[in-house]
């Protein structure tokens, strides 16, 4: 530790501002405080306006970390507003050199009854707002000769799953938007690199164990274990701080070569 603070001596990203999509609950929280607490500024965002919640959450992150804090509230639904608010963010907080990808929605349904306005929502938050949002940042990136791109994707960019058509379509989607991209910047210093978690217990799962319960009469362990137990081998849930780890680690110096990775951190989802 510096004798003369309170925070880590090792701050890789002190100076530095990452825009985390999504970043108010879930993984992309889980990312936002991992960057914090290597010096990053964050930009936290939500799909809602400000609240009491996420006044809370910048003080929490920024008295923690000791580092700057602003929450964005944006629809990614609406793209032609995506590279607005980047403005918005480089003229408030300086030029993002960290953007994660990590927004996301899902719905499951058969695909005969699934609705089309769905699929449409879907990829656009899923799919279609990383490309807006990787091309608002990426061209400051470029002339700072330094960035990271990150885009949480998912086992299902990986393998398919039953019910989720538009999900697992987003995803797949994600990961090939993903090496287009680092093909294209790799002889930069800018990488964009993608992360493949499996279950991870966060709002978006929890909402599935619930309907899965509902559905199946089952208690909220019980129904979180079939979850577990049809698809992840470990049978242990991913924790967001793991993830959180991932991409702190593909955000470093030491990453610099990894380019058009999609990792997935998923208990043996993909193996199996
Ligand atoms: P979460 O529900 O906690 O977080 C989702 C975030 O996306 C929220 O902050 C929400 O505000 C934001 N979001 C959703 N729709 C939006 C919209 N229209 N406009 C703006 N923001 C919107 O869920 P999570 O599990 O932390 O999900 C984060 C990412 O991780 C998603 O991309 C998800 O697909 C991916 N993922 C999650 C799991 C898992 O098991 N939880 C597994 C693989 C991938």
């Amino acid at each position: 530790m510096n004798p003369t603070s309170s925070f880590p001596a090792s701050r890789p990203h002190a100076g530095r501002v990452a825009w985390i999509t999504g970043s108010t609950s879930g993984i992309g929280l889980a990312v936002a405080r991992h960057l914090a607490s290597e010096g990053a500024a964050i930009a936290l965002h939500g799909q809602a306006a400000a609240s009491a919640e996420t006044d809370a959450l910048v003080r929490e992150i920024a008295h923690t970390h000791g580092v700057p804090v602003r929450h964005y509230g944006l629809d990614l639904r609406d793209g032609s507003a995506i590279a607005p608010l980047a403005q918005r963010i480089a003229a408030e907080m300086g030029a993002i050199d960290i953007l994660v990808n990590n927004a996301g929605m899902q719905h499951v349904s058969p695909l005969l009854e699934f609705p089309a306005g769905k699929w449409d929502e879907l990829l656009a938050v899923n799919l279609s707002a990383p490309f807006h949002a990787i091309q608002a940042c990426a061209p400051q990136m470029l002339e700072r000769g330094w960035g990271r791109i990150i885009n949480i994707a998912s086992v299902s960019g990986l393998v398919g799953v039953a019910r989720k058509p538009a999900y697992v379509a987003s995803k797949h989607g994600l990961i090939g938007l993903t090496k287009s991209v680092a093909l294209e910047f790799a002889t930069t210093p800018v990488t964009c690199n993608a992360i493949c978690p499996g279950w991870v217990l966060t709002p978006l799962v929890q909402r599935q164990i619930d309907a899965l319960a509902a559905r199946e009469g089952l208690d909220a362990e019980a129904a979180a274990r079939q979850l577990l137990g049809a698809k992840q081998p470990s049978q242990a849930f991913v924790t967001v701080e793991q993830v959180a780890a991932l991409a702190g680690f593909l955000a470093s110096e030491q990453a610099a070569q990894v380019r058009g990775a999609h990792w997935n951190m998923d208990g043996g989802f993909a193996a199996a």
